[in-house]
């Protein structure tokens, strides 16, 4: 398998720590209010290749954190705690908030066929893991106390920024996110590792420390979480490309300081959704969630379609033009694929050639696309028999999890059906057949086969 790496900046062979087995993280979403579809669009990336991997035979493990303390509103060390902030607005408590965002994350998680990692753990659960990790930082001499607070010293790696180009120079106070001016940093670099002092006044969540009644920082968590569920080794670890710096800089710099070596192997991160405006962002205000999707009559699967078709690694633009044309190629595969008739014994040689190349796509850092059109020409392949195409997409379909050979919902009944075989009959005598023959493509997309006998026109549910 190749993976694009961020860390050589290199598609590199995949080789796990363990052979055969993967430990994969996912930074999971903060719990302040409802994930959008980009964030959505990070999480099918992962799930891809979590199924991808174990497609080609490898026993995964996935961990993901739910993020519901620490989280500021900038990614460094700057503004309130995003938790905080929405429980007001709500006015509810932050366990709340958590966990009612929770609940709606993974409805929309789950709309899009995303499975739900092995292990998820809440930020708040761990708390003494973070105690233990900061403690021996402070104890190695990574680690310093100022204004109350527990700084990470970026000044005491031979090298910070491993994941990034960044050079120490450019990260100018305020040049760009996740530079800020601290005067309690030995460098303006160090981030946060415990909180006792500053926002400690508004924060609703605390936890005795040995540096007092304080609450984590938000990087600390990932490495905490990562390091108790996946031990001192881990494969992969991923997030969006805006999780590159500073998240998981530092999520590097405080879990290699505390382990001593290396950490993570493999960081892969998915690109952004791009609204006509720019970046979608959850601070944007009117959210488009996957479930808006649906209540305007998507099907959430034609969104995981949608950005199946395009690379993880590219950014993808999203408006309403670029849905409803992926709405109908969906449907309109779904349906030949529904027309196939399962005849004919499998053919084993046919199934293991178009297998072969499936697999070939994904290995190629997850090429989703050109596995997409595979099916295209699986489905145009006359020497191939029905029953074969169907296992063979079956078995695409452990990966891809578009749900291609699940019936569609019939949206016409049959009083509407039967009106429109009138239209079609009336056209027909008229010698309207493109009339004619548009009700019945009509008709054929959602499933529904006529049927011209010499008793009249009927017509057929495809599958029934
Ligand atoms: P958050 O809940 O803000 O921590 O974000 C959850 C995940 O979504 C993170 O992995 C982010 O990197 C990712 N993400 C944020 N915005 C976008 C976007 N517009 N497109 C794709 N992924 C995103
Ligand atoms: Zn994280």
């Amino acid at each position: 398998m190749k993976l694009y790496n961020t860390l050589s900046r290199k598609i590199e062979d995949f080789i796990p720590n363990e052979e055969g087995k993967v430990k994969f993280y996912t930074c999971g979403p903060t719990v302040y209010s409802d994930a959008h579809i980009g964030n959505i669009r990070s999480y099918i990336g992962h799930d891809i290749l979590d199924k991808t991997l174990r497609y080609i035979g490898y026993d995964v493990t996935r961990i993901m954190n739910i993020t519901d303390v620490g989280h500021l509103t900038s990614d460094s060390d700057y503004g309130d705690d995003k938790m905080v902030e929405s429980a007001k607005k709500e006015n509810k408590n932050v366990m709340d908030i958590a966990g009612y965002y929770t609940d709606r994350f993974f409805i929309d998680f789950d709309l899009v066929n995303n499975k739900v990692p092995e292990i998820v753990s809440p930020a708040t659960s761990h708390i003494d893991d973070y105690i233990k990790i900061i403690t021996k930082l402070i104890e190695k001499g990574y680690a310093y106390e100022s204004g109350g607070n527990i700084y990470f010293d970026t000044s005491k790696l031979t090298e910070y920024y491993q994941l990034t180009n960044h050079k120490e120079e450019e990260m100018l106070i305020g040049a760009r996110e996740g530079v800020d001016k601290d005067s309690n940093k030995k460098n303006q670099a160090d981030f946060v590792l415990w909180f006792t002092k500053s926002k400690f006044d508004s924060q609703e969540l605390k936890w005795e420390s040995p540096w007092g009644m304080g609450y984590p920082g938000w990087h600390i968590e990932c490495s905490g979480i990562c390091i108790h569920h996946g031990g001192e080794y881990i494969d992969i670890h991923g997030g969006g490309v805006d999780n590159i710096f500073p998240h998981h800089t530092n999520e590097i710099a405080q879990s290699e300081a505390y382990l001593g070596h290396k950490w993570c192997n493999y960081w892969f991160h998915n690109e952004h959704l791009m609204d006509e405006t720019g970046k979608m962002s959850k601070s944007d205000g009117a959210t488009l969630t996957v479930s808006k999707l649906k209540e305007k009559g998507y099907d959430p699967l034609s969104y995981r379609f949608m950005c199946l078709n395009s690379h993880y690694r590219k950014q993808l633009v999203f408006n309403y033009t670029i849905s409803n044309s992926s709405e109908q190629t969906y449907k309109k595969l779904k349906n030949r694929i529904s027309l196939i008739k399962d005849d004919g014994e499998l053919d084993e040689d046919a199934f293991a050639f178009y297998n072969k190349k499936f697999i070939t796509h994904l290995e190629a850092d997850l090429n989703t696309a050109n596995a997409m059109t595979l099916i295209y020409d699986l489905l145009k392949n006359e020497l191939i028999n029905g029953h074969t195409k169907l296992e063979l997409i079956k078995s695409f379909d452990k990966v891809l999890s578009l749900d291609l050979l699940k019936k569609e919902e019939l949206r016409e009944d049959h009083d509407d059906i039967i009106a429109l075989i009138k239209s079609r009959n009336n056209a027909k005598k008229r010698k309207d057949f493109e009339l004619a023959d548009s009700i019945r493509d009509e008709l054929s997309e959602k499933g529904i086969v006529l049927l011209d006998t010499r008793e009249g026109t009927t017509y057929k549910v495809v599958g029934e």
